[in-house]
């Protein structure tokens, strides 16, 4: 029976995870099959069957093909087709929302953030859709002019994380569809339904209003297309969202082949709080950053740094706020639930082994700590304190609700430490005190892509240009100038005068 989910977006408990353009979706059945489990009860949830190197090849054919049309669209026009998606998307948010709860394990309200997410980026592409400006400059030459546009890329090809099923790629492809660009995903195979889903939403709302396609898809049973498609030179950008380990071999691969990578890579975020602290902000900013999504989100708060004068409190009261957090542990598509579950078994091993790590190097479990027996990959949020920033434990990033608690004396040892993980992604610092704030946001503090005051780590707005430094990846989407790397740069000189002046005086008699 299809799952009532699946039913409420059209889908069955079988699909294909190909689309091939043209509105037709691959029939292939021998390429391997994906089967998403929920997280929840260990179900599987469905059948998707994986695509064959043949559909790979039409898909990029086409891809080919459909950016002729495209890039030759005005931008403005290109912006209503997009408007047209994150409408439709407006119109199954709440179905959309609750498939990505279900496949994912987040929340039901996070699910359906994360469509809002879609539709927020929606609108912004919409408006930057005439805003793809490049500057005008004066030439040095009489009689000449100088100035630089933005040029459509070509395809964009996408390969996302689990932990983000259709935001990551909204993010990505409708920006990228404004610029002219169109876009191959290849989603996670842990998520394909979600991803799925989304396509049709807005391959349907495209179709239509007579767009081209832009929007192509295929699911890999293994990862040989994925590499496949990292090496194709066709593919002048390849953005990819995932864990540190494959993002450098995507990044190192692209490099070779001389293709533009775009890397938004894993995260070990911290919060640090001052004695001067108001933590009525501060601890429910620490609990949701750490225990929001169990975990299971690149800007999760791992790392907590609070004044030596303070830490009693802090800890005591976090302590309190998770033991509640701890009664509403459940099926995340109910409203009464706080924390769902991790998303896969191996998860819930690297969360143990983590705590067994902690454990070894004399890290001491102040909550939590433990998974929770039953069906379903529940585990329990998870404070440890005595433990060092440099414990090899402390210096990964574990995918799942736990927290390290460390005590500093002076603001500047703190952002030493904070600054003192190989990831550079979200940042935050709670204080009142304004010299503790700027030395924070100064250029000798926090090294993160993201640094906030008086407010957590996680959950970023689509208006601000988004990712990390080091080992995050360095790249940057979303909003502000992020459009940028979706386009290629050109800078044109016009000669309306009657002679030639070369450049640096030279006389050239020819
Ligand atoms: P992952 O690296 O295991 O997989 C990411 C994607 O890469 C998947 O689609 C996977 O199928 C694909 N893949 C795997 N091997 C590949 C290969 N050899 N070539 C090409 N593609 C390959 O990551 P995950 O477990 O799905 O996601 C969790 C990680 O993602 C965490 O580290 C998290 O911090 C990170 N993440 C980062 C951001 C960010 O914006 N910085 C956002 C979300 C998630």
């Amino acid at each position: 029976m299809t799952h009532p989910v699946l039913a409420a977006l059209g889908l069955s408990s079988t699909e294909s995870g190909t689309y091939l353009g043209r509105g037709e979706w691959s029939k292939t059945t021998d390429a391997g099959v994906l089967e998403p489990v929920n997280p929840s009860t260990g179900e599987v949830i469905g059948k998707v069957y994986a695509s064959s190197q043949s559909d790979y090849d039409i898909i990029v054919e086409r891809a080919q093909e459909a950016f002729q049309v495209w890039r030759s669209m005005p931008a403005p026009k290109r912006g209503e087709a997009i408007r047209l998606c994150a409408d439709a998307l407006r119109a199954h948010k709440d179905a959309l929302g609750s498939l990505v709860a279900l496949e994912m394990g987040k929340i039901k309200p996070e699910g359906d953030g994360e469509v809002q997410e879609m539709i927020d980026i929606g609108d912004f592409a919409v408006g930057l859709s005439r805003q793809l400006y490049g500057l005008t400059m004066h030439s040095e030459r009489p009689g000449h002019r100088m100035y630089e546009q933005y040029h459509p890329l070509g395809i964009v090809g996408i390969i996302s994380a689990f932990n983000f099923p259709v935001a990551v790629w909204a993010w990505n492809s409708f920006l990228a569809g404004v610029c002219g660009d169109v876009c191959i995903w290849k989603p996670s195979p842990k998520t394909p339904f979600s991803a799925i889903a989304s396509m049709k939403i807005c391959n349907e709302a495209l179709a239509k209003a007579g767009f081209p396609d832009i929007f192509f898809l295929f699911n890999d049973a293994g990862t040989e297309i994925a590499q496949n498609f990292v090496d194709d030179k066709r593919i002048p950008l390849i953005s990819f969202t995932g864990s540190t380990h494959v993002g450098r071999l995507v990044g190192e691969r692209v490099a070779q082949r001389m293709g533009r990578s775009l890397l938004e890579l894993g995260g070990n975020n911290a919060i640090i709080v001052d004695e001067t602290a108001d933590l009525k902000l501060a601890i429910p900013a620490i609990v949701f950053g750490a225990v929001g999504t169990a975990g299971q989100r690149c800007t999760t708060t791992r790392r907590l740094f609070v004044h030596e004068s303070i830490a009693d409190t802090v800890i005591e009261k976090l302590v309190a706020a998770y033991k509640q957090v701890e009664t509403k542990i459940g099926d995340p598509t109910l409203a009464t639930t706080l924390m769902g579950p991790l998303n896969s078994q191996e998860a819930v091993a690297q969360f143990l082994k983590a705590i067994e790590g902690a454990k070894a190097a004399g890290g001491k479990v102040l909550t939590g700590g433990a998974a929770i027996e039953g069906r379903g990959n529940f585990v329990l949020p998870t404070i440890i304190g005595d433990i060092k920033n440099s414990d090899a434990v402390v210096q990964a990033e574990t995918f799942a609700p736990i927290l390290y608690v460390m005590t500093f004396k002076t603001v500047d040892e703190a952002i030493a430490l904070q600054n003192a993980v190989p990831q550079g992604l979200s940042s935050a610092i709670f204080t009142t005190n304004l010299k503790a704030a700027e030395a924070f946001l100064a250029a000798s503090g926090s090294d993160c892509g993201i640094a906030n005051v008086n407010i957590g780590t996680s959950g970023a707005e689509i208006g601000g240009a988004f990712g990390g430094e080091k080992e995050t990846g360095g790249g940057r989407e979303s909003g502000s100038d992020a459009w940028k790397v979706y386009m290629r740069r050109q800078t044109n000189t016009i000669n309306y005068s009657d002679s030639l002046p070369l450049a640096q005086g030279i006389k050239f008699d020819v």
